[in-house]
């Protein structure tokens, strides 16, 4: 018999997304007759740019005759492909090498699979509310997780505390499920707490493309010493609507080394590079031209037009609950919207308030964490239509 990884059996059941789905059926059973507006998922709904697609119908043609014909490509990704995402730093004043990016299927399978380089006996800090993945895969491995209170009292922004040691920090901006982003001066809080601890960050960027702000960084490696410390996950879904297309990008500095117990230097590199040839066979070739061209700058331009659809969405979700006097976080520099539940209400007692009375749906924080109680996510990736009708629903509730 197998000895089972046992770790199983410590993850919570993943019912958020479930249970959602469960609650709007029983209600549509009921109610056949009234229209439901979603805007819970944080997935896109606009078509994919122009550029991209012509890249796309370009990659498969390639596969059409044997000079062309692309099999088994490096697993690393193209050197077309991580070139491109050197490019598109050095667009936003960012120096990175083509060798430290990773081009894979996705941040959520990165995110996921990154913990395959640290042992099991570390201090992993998570900030509570949090995308699950980061939580789930830790669990999984057995590993011991401290968490980091994100709240309306710090801006869902939590900063180091220097009595607390950890060893992996997770940090994601801007932030899923609050919206809130860091600035330079607090991620330089985080990079020199990581330095001070040999601790190492893992840090999402994959919304960093709705950031507007100027003075906001949409890297961490805007902040000196990041190189030395930590590694950031990308990704062209929430960026180039590529939820259903897959392309991410990982970025491991070659400056990121730890002394390993018999005191050799170990590479976090070499090491994902090892990880990666081992276990991961490479992007398809055809989604990888598609990526390329969209991260040139006339891709960007593509998808800044798209992002621009989403940030008008945003507008008038935030515009709404400004006039209803609703605390909220986030809906500028990210396309979620996290507020407080009106009239001391839980965030699963909003859930069905809304449902019920303006057919209304979204996704309850605390399925994010304990943080999440009595706050509410909203997305910006709807159609503006059904945006606008659901506002102004919300006009009427109260
Ligand atoms: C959507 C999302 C991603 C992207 O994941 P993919 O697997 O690349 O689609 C990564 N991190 C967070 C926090 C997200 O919300």
């Amino acid at each position: 018999m197998p000895k089972l990884n046992e770790n199983y059996q410590n993850l919570k059941e993943s019912y958020l997304f479930v249970e959602i789905a469960h609650r709007v059926a029983k209600y549509t059973e009921a109610n056949p007759d009234k229209k439901i507006i979603k805007l819970g998922i944080g997935d896109v709904t606009r078509p994919l740019e122009p550029i991209a697609l012509k890249a796309l119908h370009e990659g498969v043609d390639a596969m059409a005759s044997s000079e062309t014909f692309k099999g088994y490509g490096p697993e690393q990704g193209y050197d077309f492909v991580r070139q491109a995402v050197v490019d598109y730093y050095k667009e936003n004043g960012i120096a990175i090498g083509a060798d430290d990016v990773f081009i894979s299927d996705g941040a959520k399978s990165d995110t996921g699979n990154i913990g395959d380089l640290f042992a099991k006996d570390n201090v992993v800090l998570i900030p509570d509310p949090v995308y699950p993945v980061y939580v789930d895969s830790n669990i999984m491995s057995g590993r011991q997780i401290e968490y980091i209170d994100a709240n309306a009292e710090n801006g869902f922004l939590p900063l180091p505390d220097k009595n607390v040691h950890a060893d992996i920090i997770y940090i994601c901006s801007p932030n899923n499920p609050t919206g809130a982003a860091y600035n330079k001066e607090q991620l330089k809080a985080w990079v020199d707490y990581a330095i001070a601890n040999e601790a190492v960050i893992l840090y999402d960027s994959a919304y960093e493309a709705f950031i507007t702000d100027p003075e906001l960084p949409r890297s961490i490696y805007a902040v000196e010493g990041a190189k030395k410390c930590a590694i950031e996950f990308c990704s062209l879904s929430k960026t180039a609507g590529f939820t259903g297309t897959r392309c991410a990008y990982t970025i491991v500095p070659k400056e990121l080394t730890f002394k390993a117990s018999n005191g050799e230097d170990m590479s976090l590199n070499s090491m994902w590079n090892r990880r990666q040839t081992t276990k991961f066979n490479g992007a398809s070739f055809i989604v990888q031209n598609g990526a390329a061209a969209v991260l040139s700058k006339e891709g960007m331009a593509q998808c800044r037009e798209n992002i621009s659809y989403y940030q008008e969405n945003a507008k008038i979700i935030s515009d709404m609950l400004t006039k209803k006097g609703i605390r909220f976080f986030g809906g500028k520099n990210s396309p979620y919207i996290w507020f407080e539940c009106p009239n001391g209400m839980e965030s699963w007692e909003f859930f069905d308030y809304m449902l019920n009375n303006i057919q209304v749906v979204g996704t309850p924080g605390a399925g994010f964490g304990k943080n999440g109680q009595n706050f509410f996510r909203l997305t910006s990736f709807g159609l503006h239509e059904n945006t606008i009708e659901a506002m102004e629903r919300f006009d009427k509730l109260f």
